[in-house]
């Protein structure tokens, strides 16, 4: 049996657990100015959903509120910050979950909707499905009288010359990471793990997907269990990686699976996936999660993960690289 005492990465109960990506993030490719723009961005993404939390508001409208800071923000790649298709078009994938009910929403290849973190959580909350794509995804969003945005407002000089340079390249078919604004290829994806004052525990994840990736293709963002999973008895998590992989071994189900059925902790579950098992097929990534107890993880094998928490008492940590 593991040993069960020090299950945390931090010492005191975290509340609320954000990513903003993982990947070949190196430190020599950043600038001071730069390394600061996203401990701050971190930041402000960990207090907005605090800001819920300590209103006694809800899990789920906490993970929504820390999303919608980095969705706006284009220094992801999610919202505003997403990454061009092979067809160059946006297509965004995002997923919310709520550990109390296991209801969960999802949208997948959405073009027009500014936050897709709230369209995900329009499908959970206003109608009878789980998951929409597409065209439909986006009619519905119009309907529910979401805000949407033009193409313009997504565009970024930087996201498309990446998608025609692999386009130029040798492999026209490969796809990758988006570059963060030091040019290191990492994920983007942005997520969030949070857990409020009636114990109730709720995930989500919201993406621009992989550059170049090809049109039409969803990757583990929206797939509840690969990319987000989230209920009360285990634990919330959010993925980043190559969502290929995350598909295939059911990345964030299998972490609660451990805890349920293998009595294993978050920390040793979710390091077991990432550091053992995707480790081997060469699924990089990395998870953020956390548990009924407010113990939190955040495991990644890639060079760095864009990450951070917020504890019960307001006390803020980010990190980059591996520390
Ligand atoms: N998991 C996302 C995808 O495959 C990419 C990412 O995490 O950045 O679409």
């Amino acid at each position: 049996m593991e040993d069960r005492i020090k299950l945390s990465e931090s010492e005191k109960k975290v509340v609320l657990v954000i990513h903003g990506g993982a990947g070949a993030i190196k430190k020599q490719n950043m600038t001071a100015e730069l390394e600061e723009a996203y401990h701050n961005k971190l930041k402000e993404s960990l207090e907005a959903g605090y800001a819920v939390l300590q209103d006694k508001g809800s899990s789920l409208d906490a993970v929504q509120a820390a999303i919608i800071v980095m969705e706006n923000s284009h220094l992801f790649n999610a919202g505003k910050g997403s990454v061009f298709t092979n067809a160059e078009t946006i297509e965004m994938d995002a997923s919310i979950m709520d550990g109390k009910t296991l209801q969960a929403g999802a949208i997948a290849s959405v073009t027009t909707i500014k936050n897709p973190i709230i369209g995900a959580r329009e499908v959970m909350d206003h109608s009878n499905h789980v998951m929409l794509v597409g065209r439909g995804a986006d009619d519905f969003a119009r309907m529910r009288n979401i805000e949407l945005a033009p193409l313009s407002y997504f565009y970024t000089q930087r996201r498309f010359d990446a998608m025609k340079k692999i386009q130029s390249g040798k492999d026209t078919q490969q796809y990758y990471g988006s570059e963060d604004e030091a040019g290191n290829e990492k994920m983007g994806t942005v997520g969030a793990v949070a857990i409020d004052v009636g114990g109730n525990i709720s995930a989500g994840t919201s993406t621009g997907g992989m550059t170049n990736k090809r049109y039409g293709r969803a990757g583990d963002t929206p797939i509840i269990g690969s990319g987000t999973y989230a209920n009360n008895n285990t634990c919330g998590v959010s993925a980043t990686g190559h969502g290929e992989h995350f598909i295939r071994n059911v990345v964030c189900y299998d972490i609660s699976a451990q805890m349920e059925y293998g009595d294993k902790s978050l920390r040793y579950a979710s390091n077991q996936i990432i550091n053992e098992k995707l480790k081997k097929c060469g699924g990089d990534g990395g998870v953020i999660g956390l548990d009924a107890n407010g113990n939190v993880s955040m495991p990644f094998n890639t060079l760095g993960m864009y990450r951070g928490y917020i504890t019960e008492e307001g006390e803020v940590k980010t990190f980059i690289y591996k520390n």
